[in-house]
């Protein structure tokens, strides 16, 4: 016999609990609905990684945990609209790439009948998102986190309110720590009315209906060349717009920069670099936008397009924070100041994540989380930003840590190079993944190493080796000394140190 379980419940718990039963992610959410005073040792607003991850850290230190979250899913950008719906649509884009392009037919695997099932696709994007989302709602509740849902202002130096969205309060928290984690935003294009259908930023681009025949990238940058990557595999025809004479942003060495550029155009992407957007006009179903040179501004020119990303970056988010009324000043570009234990001018008020200074990545955020924390419990507060690493999803993929060699020569350090391309490394041989190298730069005359670059196959795994030779201080020969499988194409990585410590890599 069958037990409805539903019917079995009403008769002996609360209404609240049965969305338990059937929806857990939402329960605790529906459970706040009508709170109004809650005590806790931290309040966390906001659960992006950086939000999430501290408040996890906190509630398994012992502390009474609640977190703030105005979006009806948690996970913030990363999950949302960032790094996991991206990389969800990079890597099934590259499978079909492969098929379609006879990438496969030239490994000796005949397929036909090649279509792209665009729905399915972002189906099964938006299936992780749910599934890594809803996650962190599991994760909430095994570590007893009261979650909130609402928009959190602070309301005083050891208060937040949660406001629903007609302003009324959701909830008090008196806390005796706050903890901000409200992440950024898209930065708007003045001028540009964004509809996410046609003119789009990175969120609508990871959600198109249907693949434009031809896509207009303004920006250049890490997001613009992952998403113009996704849409060129699918059959557009991409054009990435920068300002900059270069592409890939900030902290890339130029060397790899290079290759990367020529790698992409050779895939197909075509690149204006050194050009200014000036405006864009909606005109029979089309873009046009209008360019001009960014040294001589009477250099001008129009191209059309079907739909126009804007990639020019992301500002940090503190709408409606309550930050002015108890004196906290934010810098010139939003941020939010705080020193080295990640405290505000008020002390018991942190700040972390993408509403900080430097670079808005996902790990980054986490890492700044669990810290503040640990620092709230009286632990050390220590992060090194010269080892925290970045990486482009394209393909080959990109992934760096520590100092460029622009870096170094600016900064007039000596420094040694050893190279090892993917050519010669057999891994990437048998795989048909030749394309790129390894670069480590290490100190003249300590070898201690300053800074790893790579592209190539699965350069976005092997950077984390890289990431804690970094960290332990270690010189190209301890990385070089060091047992790597074969075949695998972390050997190009010890055959770099090697080449930086001796000069004589083993297969090349
Ligand atoms: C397309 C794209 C791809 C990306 N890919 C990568 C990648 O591959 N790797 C990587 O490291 N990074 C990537 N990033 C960047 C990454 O997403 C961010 O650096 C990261 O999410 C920052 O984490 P955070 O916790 O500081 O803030 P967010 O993730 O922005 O989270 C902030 C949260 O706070 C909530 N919030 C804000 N204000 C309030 C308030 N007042 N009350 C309640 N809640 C509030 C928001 O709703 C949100 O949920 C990508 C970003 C984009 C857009």
């Amino acid at each position: 016999m069958q037990t409805n379980i539903c019917s079995l419940m009403a008769t002996t718990v609360k209404p609240s609990c049965i969305k338990r039963v059937i929806n857990p992610a939402l329960t605790v959410i529906q459970q706040r609905r009508y709170a109004s005073n809650l005590d806790a040792d931290i309040v966390v607003i906001g659960s992006g990684p950086g939000g999430y991850v501290a408040a996890i850290k906190a509630a398994q230190l012992g502390m009474k945990t609640v977190c703030i979250e105005k979006d009806p899913t948690l996970g913030g950008t990363c999950l949302n609209v960032g790094c996991i719906p991206s990389k969800s649509l990079l890597n099934n884009s590259y499978y079909y790439h492969m098929a379609h392009s006879g990438d496969l037919k030239e490994r000796g695997i005949d397929v036909s009948g090649i279509q792209l099932n665009l729905p399915k696709l972002m189906e099964q994007k938006t299936n992780v998102v749910k599934a890594l989302t809803g996650g962190i709602a599991g994760l909430f509740k095994k570590n007893k986190i009261e979650l909130i849902k609402g928009h959190g202002k602070i309301t005083g130096n050891n208060q937040v309110t949660a406001l629903g969205p007609d302003g009324s309060t959701v909830a008090t928290v008196n806390a005796k720590n706050i903890l901000i984690a409200t992440g950024s935003e898209v930065t708007p294009f003045q001028g540009f009315e964004v509809d996410e259908k046609e003119i789009v930023t990175s969120t609508g681009a990871l959600s198109l209906e249907t693949v434009p025949k031809s896509l207009i990238v303004i920006g250049a940058g890490v997001i613009g060349l992952e998403l113009g990557s996704v849409w060129q595999r699918l059959g557009s025809e991409v054009t990435a717009i920068e300002f900059m004479p270069t592409i890939g942003g900030v902290g890339m060495d130029g060397e790899v920069r290079k290759t990367l550029q020529k790698i992409l155009t050779k895939q197909g992407f075509k690149f204006k670099l050194g050009t200014k957007v000036t405006a864009a006009s909606k005109q029979n179903n089309q873009i046009e936008v209008s360019l001009e040179d960014a040294k001589d501004s009477n250099k001008k020119e129009s191209m059309t397009c079907d739909v126009l990303l804007l990639c020019i970056g992301r500002r940090p988010y503190t709408e409606n924070l309550g930050l002015e009324e108890i004196g906290i000043e934010r810098d010139e570009k939003g941020r939010i100041p705080v020193n080295s234990r990640f405290q505000t001018v008020i002390p018991n008020i942190f700040a972390i994540g993408d509403c900080i200074h430097g670079p808005m990545l996902a790990h980054k955020a986490e890492d700044e989380g669990i810290i503040t924390v640990e620092g709230i419990a009286g632990g050390a507060v220590h992060i090194d930003y010269n080892c925290v690493p970045s990486v482009i999803y394209t393909h080959p993929e990109v992934s760096w840590v520590g100092k460029s060699e622009e870096d170094l020569k600016q900064e007039g350090i000596d420094f040694k190079v050893g190279k090892f391309p993917f050519m010669a490394n057999s891994r990437a041989k048998t795989n048909l993944e030749v394309d790129g190298f390894v670069k480590v730069l290490a100190d003249k005359n300590t070898d201690k190493i300053l800074g790893v670059h790579m592209i190539g196959p699965c350069v976005g795994e092997l950077i984390n080796e890289a990431v804690l030779a970094m960290e332990y201080g270690a010189s190209a020969e301890d990385v070089a000394r060091v047992c790597h499988a074969h075949p695998t194409c972390a050997e190009a990585l010890r055959e770099a140190h090697l080449s930086a410590y001796c000069g004589k890599p083993i297969n090349f």
